[in-house]
């Protein structure tokens, strides 16, 4: 019988020997080893050092490819690192698996005006693309908060929303085509620039918003749009969510297709938002809810006129109470700030973010429900809310006030009403680590085995973000 103490002697060996072909795979400095990765926090949201058995930065797909092959065949757990803004857990690697970055692999490889399309590597940051094709006359649409931290990778494995979604979609839409590496190291290629082809199964949705579970993504051709030099900006104020519903349905009737932005935000978020960095706010007087919206289009003049006109027929209405519009950058960017600073929100432990989804409708009611749960359960508790909410997409930002308090129980107060509205526990961050046990509550058990097949079919030995996910 081989003693316990031989086993562990042998799989240290194997290791040792995964490290070293791995090492000679990607160079000198293509690997961190583990001791080098003090300095590294684990991702934005948790500042551990990184464990990890080591960190392997390929410099190309063929690199890739080979690691994973490598991996493969001595069945080691390997997690995809991206930028680390990604809130559920999904790139934080454990002391027993190899972490994989792309950073090494951040280059924009063609930009193409004719066909309106870039390629570009998968470590590539998502504001170094808005800003390369912003030269060009060019717009990537997809923005965020973390533009200036997060990768084309990353933004492909948790098909990212964001800001503009409401008129360009989410990143599903925006990838023509991509590159990934399967888990035993087979390079599949779809790096077609076409908007349309329907020449068999359209692949490359097997890796966006699979959260690195199927595929190392290492290549992409995104879309792009004409950039548009006129833009408004305007911060609305509102005394119900039933004005701020009307609103919506107006906007979209008179300002069409160049609306690009309608944030929603509650009136504790604006006011910690104030109160926090000390700013002055917007309006002269407090509301109940705040929509920063924004619209883009060709023409300075009509912009404008279609924005004036648009807030004057709604203020007649009585569907707004209160409207400030940005006469210059800065004035857009303080608009900005209340909306995307997150750090009053963030800075006390513990707090406790979510991005539900639910129909816009029934958005006053879910939001009733989970601020009475949380008083119930922990009286000095906050809930800040925000949202994309023209894509029924809501965040919640809840402090309990109550140091011993756990995720878990907030995860009940706030995901399970969800399925009386027919919503969703994630609207944009995905499952991760962190909603794996809730997963089966919000998907049925025929989705969540064809998910499990699919990874079973991809990933037989399941080394590719082992537990993300699924349990
Ligand atoms: C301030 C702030 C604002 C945010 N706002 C939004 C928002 O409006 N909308 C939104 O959708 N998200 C938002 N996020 C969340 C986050 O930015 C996104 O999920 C982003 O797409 C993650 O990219 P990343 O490179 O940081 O990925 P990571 O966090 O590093 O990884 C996320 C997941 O993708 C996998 N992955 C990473 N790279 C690859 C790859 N090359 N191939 C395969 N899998 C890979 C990882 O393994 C992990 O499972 C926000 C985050 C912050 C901090």
């Amino acid at each position: 019988m081989i003693s316990e103490q031989k086993v562990e002697c042998m799989q240290c060996h194997k290791t040792k020997e995964l490290l070293k072909a791995l090492a000679a795979t990607v160079g000198p400095t293509g690997l961190l080893a583990s001791d080098a990765l003090v300095s590294r926090a684990t991702s934005v949201w948790n500042p551990k050092p990184m464990a990890a058995l080591a960190l392997i930065r390929p410099k190309s797909t063929a690199e890739v490819s080979a690691v994973l092959r490598l991996c493969h065949q001595a069945s080691q757990n390997v997690v995809i690192v991206g930028g680390g803004t990604g809130p559920v857990a999904g790139a934080e690697p454990s002391s027993e698996s190899i972490a994989i970055s792309l950073e090494r692999m951040n280059r924009i490889e063609d930009i193409d005006p004719v066909n309106a399309s870039c390629v570009v590597q998968a470590g590539t940051c998502l504001q170094n693309v808005q800003e390369a094709v912003a030269a060009y006359q060019l717009l990537f649409p997809l923005d965020l908060g973390a533009r200036g931290s997060c990768t084309i990778g990353g933004n492909i494995a948790t098909n990212a929303g964001g800001i503009n979604v409401l008129r360009y979609g989410s990143m599903r839409g925006l990838v023509l085509g991509l590159e990934a590496v399967l888990p035993d190291g087979t390079v599949i290629s779809s790096m077609g620039r076409l908007l349309k082809n329907n020449a068999g199964f359209d692949l490359k949705q097997l890796f966006i918003g699979t959260e690195g579970t199927l595929g190392v993504v290492t290549r992409a051709v995104l879309r792009l749009f004409p950039k548009q030099s006129a833009r408004q900006t305007a911060m609305i104020a509102f005394s119900s969510f039933e004005q701020v519903a009307d609103f919506l349905q107006l906007a979209k009737l008179k300002l069409g297709a160049t609306l690009s932005a309608f944030e929603a935000m509650w009136q504790s978020y604006i006011e910690e938002q104030l109160r926090f960095y000390q700013r002055r706010s917007p309006f002269m007087d407090r509301h109940a809810f705040y929509v920063l919206i924004e619209t883009e289009g060709a023409d300075e003049e009509l912009n404008k006129l279609a924005l004036n006109e648009t807030l004057e027929l709604a203020l007649g209405k009585g569907i707004i109470a209160d409207a400030v519009v940005a006469k210059s950058d800065q004035e857009r960017q303080r608009l900005w700030d209340l909306r995307e600073d997150l750090e009053p929100f963030v800075r006390n432990k513990p707090f406790f973010g979510y991005d539900v989804g639910v129909p816009i409708g029934d958005m006053p009611a879910y939001v009733g429900i989970v601020e009475a749960n949380l008083r119930h359960r922990w009286p000095n508790s906050v809930c800040h809310t925000m949202g994309h909410i023209a894509d029924g997409n809501l965040h919640f930002f809840i402090q309990p006030g109550d140091v011993d308090a756990f995720k878990v129980d907030c995860d009940e107060d706030v995901y399970g009403p969800l399925k009386q509205f027919g919503g969703t526990i994630s609207a944009e961050h995905g499952i991760g680590f962190e909603k794996r046990s809730w997963l089966l509550r919000n998907r049925s058990a025929e989705e969540v085995a064809l998910m499990r097949s699919l990874k079973k079919a991809l990933d037989p030995k399941g080394i590719l973000n082992r537990g993300c996910v699924f349990e």
